[in-house]
């Protein structure tokens, strides 16, 4: 075969891929067309809350899809009426929009509180966002990421959306103006290397934004569906954002998302919002089953003991080899590695079968399935380890 013509030729280059060709998953467990299996700690980038097809949601796909697979958003359908419902019994928000993917529940958030500005707030619609945040890949909100790297694509981007530094409340005062109408944030910065926003914060933050009428908007599409060992995060922090977004888990890998807000920000309006396949009942169908497990407090309790777990094992990774901190929260973690060895340390573990994450050139951030078991943190301990050592041993003769 000419390289022309290799199927890897089909599809568009966004991403350095390695070779493997990925055909079955179970678990916390993928296996590639050669049969070599891999142990899975980025799970799609915290997508698969219980793992590679699990049972729950491979039944209610199958058997959805034979009921109804999409009547149209123009139409009212059971599966989305009861995710919605469970959504707003869960939570503290009283309003549901389904979307396909985190960034699109974004862009529903930011055009939410644009609206709001418009109705209420005499137009205000810039909204303030964070150096070092990612909120996703469509132009407004690359905008409202304050990602470096994007910083130089796609100009001109969408304009209103200042950045303040995260746990810096006198950075966000700052850029409060009366154009301003809502604050938005991800809880733990995930992309850029798990760093999270102290509740000491949020609380501030929630306090700051009610005292000048703005809208608190969470953006929990990393952190929600139990990754931190609460159902959402805020639940940490016991405040209340007016909107929240979440995507990621809440299909437990198929693309559904989510933008919730409360009924005094449930602004839009007919012809406002909208998309062909938002809120199918196959997506919405898969949400219910994940939520029905994920919300258990039991389960939240087991997320809460695994990210412990974990934590601890890092921390004696990190003593043993000498480097950083770990910091995160629950299931979403990160081992500091103080010098940019991350790149390498992925594709040597990749070589191992483990597959790990390095969001930065001196960090890996580790998001199993929320249901990963002890010995499968075990085993990627001792992988970790295993490179770690050859990486020292590698720098020494260096
Ligand atoms: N927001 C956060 C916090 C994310 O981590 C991501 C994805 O990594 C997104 C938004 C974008 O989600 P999606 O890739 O589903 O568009």
């Amino acid at each position: 075969m000419t390289n022309a013509t290799h199927p890897f030729k089909a599809l568009m280059e966004i991403t350095a891929r390695p070779p493997a060709v990925f055909v079955r998953g179970e678990g916390s467990f993928l296996w590639d067309d050669t049969g070599k299996r891999y142990l899975d700690f980025i799970q799609g980038w915290a997508v698969n809350c219980l793992g590679h097809s699990p049972p729950a949601v491979a039944e209610v796909l199958a058997a959805q899809a034979q009921r109804l697979i999409t009547p149209s958003p123009a139409y009212y359908n059971d599966a989305s009426l009861k995710l919605a419902k469970a959504l707003v019994d869960q939570s503290c928000f009283d309003r549901v929009f389904f979307a396909n993917s985190g960034a699109e529940a974004n862009e529903g958030a930011i055009k939410l509180a644009r609206k709001y500005g418009a109705l209420h707030r005499n137009g205000a619609h810039e909204i303030i966002t964070f150096e070092g945040g990612f909120h996703g890949r469509t132009l407004a909100t690359m905008s409202a990421s304050g990602k470096t790297a994007f910083a130089p694509l796609f100009e001109p981007k969408v304009s209103g959306f200042p950045k303040a530094r995260l746990n810096d409340l006198a950075s966000v005062k700052e850029l409060i103006s009366d154009k301003t109408v809502a604050v938005m944030l991800e809880p733990i910065q995930g992309e850029a290397g798990v760093w999270p926003a102290t509740d000491q914060f949020l609380r501030e933050l929630r306090e700051l934004t009610r005292a000048n009428g703005l809208l608190l908007i969470f953006d929990e599409i990393q952190t929600g569906i139990g990754r931190t060992g609460k159902l959402f995060h805020y639940e940490h922090v016991e405040i209340a954002p007016d909107i929240m977004t979440l995507g990621k888990g809440i299909g437990g890998g198929v693309p559904l998302a989510a933008l919730l807000a409360t009924e005094a920000v449930s602004c839009f309006e007919h012809g406002d919002q909208g998309g062909t396949f938002n809120g199918n009942p196959l997506m919405c169908a898969a949400g219910f089953a994940v939520l029905q497990q994920v919300a258990a407090p039991d389960f939240l309790k087991s997320v809460a003991d695994a990210g412990l777990y974990l934590e601890g094992e890092l921390k004696r990774l990190s003593v043993r080899h000498a480097l950083g901190e770990v910091r995160g929260r629950g299931l979403l973690l990160a081992l500091d590695l103080k010098v940019p060895i991350a790149a390498s340390i992925v594709v040597q573990a990749f070589d191992d079968g483990v597959l790990l994450n390095a969001p930065q050139p001196n960090a890996l951030r580790f998001m199993p399935a929320l249901n990963v078991a002890r010995e499968e943190i075990g085993l990627m301990i001792d992988c970790l380890d295993a490179v770690l050592i050859r990486t020292g041993a590698a720098r020494r003769v260096a």
